[in-house]
């Protein structure tokens, strides 16, 4: 419940900036063409795609986090260009597992709402492809730091393994003697 709270004051911010960024142009072109109704309804549905994905898209990276990692193992981060979550201490494959889930939440939401809604197809389409964009590994992406996570959880295992390979080759030499 606390988690659903946070998140949902966490959206304030971004929530007002998707709409200043869908209406303002939507009032425009509507006055332009003398027609308010189909860009503002467009807007509309595209702030409730955008808003409802981000919600998706950000608690469940926070909600898989702190179900692997513990209660204060994330922590959200809100300003009026977008939500992130933090989790600095995980272990690396959890770490790539919380950062799959979030574009894959997002997306999978935006397309739900598309099917059991009116909602125009193609902003729903739009919304699930911005999340899945997120799974390019480039940058700060959810999958760069998915790809990092496992790339550094692969070395971990790797130095792992060759030191328990060490250790057995040690008493091997030992226990012969
Ligand atoms: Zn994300």
């Amino acid at each position: 419940m606390t988690t659903a709270l946070e998140l949902l004051r966490g959206c304030l911010k971004p929530g007002l900036t998707m709409a200043a960024l869908l209406f303002g142009p939507a009032t425009l072109a509507g006055w332009a063409a003398a027609d308010l109704a189909t860009p503002l309804a467009a807007a509309g549905w595209g702030v409730l795609v955008g808003v409802t994905g981000l919600l998706a898209h950000e608690g469940a990276h926070l909600w898989l986090a702190r179900r692997l990692g513990g209660p204060d193992a994330a922590r959200l981060r809100t300003s009026w260009r977008g939500l992130s979550v933090d989790a600095p201490g995980l272990h690396p494959q959890h770490s790539a597992a919380v950062a799959l889930v979030g574009p894959l939440a997002g997306a999978a939401v935006s397309v739900g709402i598309a099917a059991l809604t009116p909602a125009p197809v193609w902003i729903a389409t739009a919304f699930a492809g911005v999340h899945l964009l997120n799974l390019v590994p480039v940058r700060r992406t959810d999958g760069a730091v998915a790809l990092h996570a496992g790339c550094a959880g692969l070395v971990r295992r790797w130095d792992l393994e060759r030191a328990q390979l060490e250790t057995a080759h040690k008493e091997g030499a030992t226990g012969g003697q």
